[in-house]
């Protein structure tokens, strides 16, 4: 790619800034950065130092994203610019155009790090921002024990594994959420803002080939499963799904979010964005309580490092006993209807 011919592209207000330091790709809803970039923002916080700054890359069109900005900028005392792109393209989270967008801000903005959330948000962009950019993504980071050096799961999150990025810069990541909770200086409001720029998309080209069809999304009123403080997960053992129910009659008293293994999901007894483990969502919620889970370990790996397990379980050799921290042997379809007998009404 050739830099210099693309020095117009940017607005004048960043035209002739360069910033050596650390860029989050960050997403919004209603308004206000979601949790997951506040993950990406607490782990973009270690590499900080007094040369390297961090700055927030937010896209979408309209009044909604400008007031996102505006939040952004007095969210976090540690972001130190927000970069704006507002466009129709942006509108929907299609992975090519905001790749590009990203290639593009990179070019002027010159940044030592990208980070992303490891969601589907940033799974979608990130690699395909880094194939543009010529390097290779780590993704999944869990932990980052140097400037460079990461630690991400590997097998199924069966090990831990400790790689050092020796390629050039950027050096592009997704992180895991649940790795880098958001601290308490994310809700510190700062008392001045950090600055606001937008990115000139005037010769930003659409040349790619997705096209947005619509997205579905199933309203409930329970908590999101991603991000709930307790979660109550139901197996294969249910057996149906109108025995599934007991799992969503508890959680509604517990204010919980509806978990499931991926038999319970493949029988049918519930839809499959309830899946908790590699192949679904990874959780970390403060209770995880298993009725009918086996353990195996691509489950384990999407709840292993939620606060309190609890497991109950028919076969006192079950795996989930492994991992938990109360487990109870004994038949769910005894100790469910107890439970929910025993506890308060919401
Ligand atoms: P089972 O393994 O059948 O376990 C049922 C358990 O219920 C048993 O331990 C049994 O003792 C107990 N039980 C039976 N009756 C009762 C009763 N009345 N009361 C109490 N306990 C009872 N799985 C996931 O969950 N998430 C994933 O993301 C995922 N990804 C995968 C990706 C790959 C590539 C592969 C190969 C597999 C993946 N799996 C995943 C599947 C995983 O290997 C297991 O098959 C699955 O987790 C088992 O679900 P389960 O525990 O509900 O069922």
């Amino acid at each position: 790619f050739r830099p210099t011919s693309l020095t117009h592209l940017l607005a004048p207000s960043i035209a002739s800034r360069r910033y050596l330091g650390t860029l989050v790709i960050a997403e919004h809803e209603g308004g206000s950065l979601t949790n997951s970039s506040l993950s990406s923002i607490e782990a973009a916080r270690k590499f900080l130092t007094k040369d390297n700054s961090l700055s927030l890359l937010l896209a979408g069109s309209g009044p909604i994203l400008q007031e996102a900005a505006a939040n952004a900028a007095s969210c976090h005392p540690s972001i130190s610019q927000v970069l704006v792109a507002d466009s129709d393209k942006f509108k929907n989270p299609l992975a090519e155009p905001w790749a590009k967008l990203v290639h593009l801000v990179q070019q002027k903005g010159e940044y030592s790090y990208i980070v992303a959330a490891s969601n589907s948000f940033g799974k979608n962009i990130l690699p395909r921002a880094a194939a543009l950019l010529d390097v290779s993504p780590i993704t999944d980071v869990v932990e980052i024990s140097e400037s460079k050096t990461f630690v991400r799961p590997i097998y199924a999150g069966n090990a831990l594994c400790t790689v050092r990025y020796t390629g050039s810069d950027p050096c592009m990541l997704t992180i895991r959420t649940t790795s880098f909770p958001v601290g308490s200086t994310s809700s510190d409001s700062k008392t001045n803002p950090a600055p606001v720029h937008q990115v000139d998309l005037s010769n930003f080209s659409e040349d790619w080939s997705s096209r947005y069809v619509k997205q579905t999304t199933q309203d409930s009123e329970r908590p999101d499963l991603g991000s709930a403080r307790v979660v109550i997960t139901g197996g294969r053992a249910l057996k149906s799904a109108e025995n599934f129910k007991m799992i969503e009659k508890l959680a509604e008293k517990l204010g919980a979010a509806v978990g499931a293994t991926r038999a319970a999901v493949d029988a049918g007894y519930v839809p499959n964005e309830l899946q908790v483990g590699q192949t679904g969502k990874i959780v970390a919620p403060e209770l995880y309580m298993a009725f009918g889970v086996s353990g195996a370990i691509q489950h384990i790996a999407g709840m292993r490092d939620s606060k309190v397990i609890v497991a109950v379980n028919k076969d006192a050799d079950a795996p989930i006993f492994q991992v938990a921290d109360y487990g109870l042997v004994g038949d769910l379809f005894e100790i469910i209807p107890e439970l929910l007998e025993k506890l308060p009404e919401k």
